[in-house]
């Protein structure tokens, strides 16, 4: 038994532990004006794929009036 090996492998799980849990993360990007917001404070618009998220209600103004500049094609 090498103990090396098993140290590395620990540390290996939790490394993928802190991934996930980065990646459960749930600060967004405004989708107008890509400013950082946390999902709190943000509105959000859902489409049929896909939730947008918005740091104020003016971002959420300006989607909304260009719809079509800011939904994927
Ligand atoms: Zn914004």
């Amino acid at each position: 038994m090498c103990p090396d090996k098993k140290i590395a492998s620990v540390n290996e799980k939790e490394a993928q532990k802190r991934k996930a849990s980065t990646d459960k993360s749930n600060a967004q990007n405004c989708h107008v004006c890509k400013k950082h917001i946390t999902e709190s404070v943000a509105i959000t618009s859902e489409g049929k794929d896909y939730i947008w998220h918005f740091c104020d209600q003016k971002c959420y103004e300006s989607y909304k009036n260009n719809k079509q500049k800011y939904d994927p094609k």
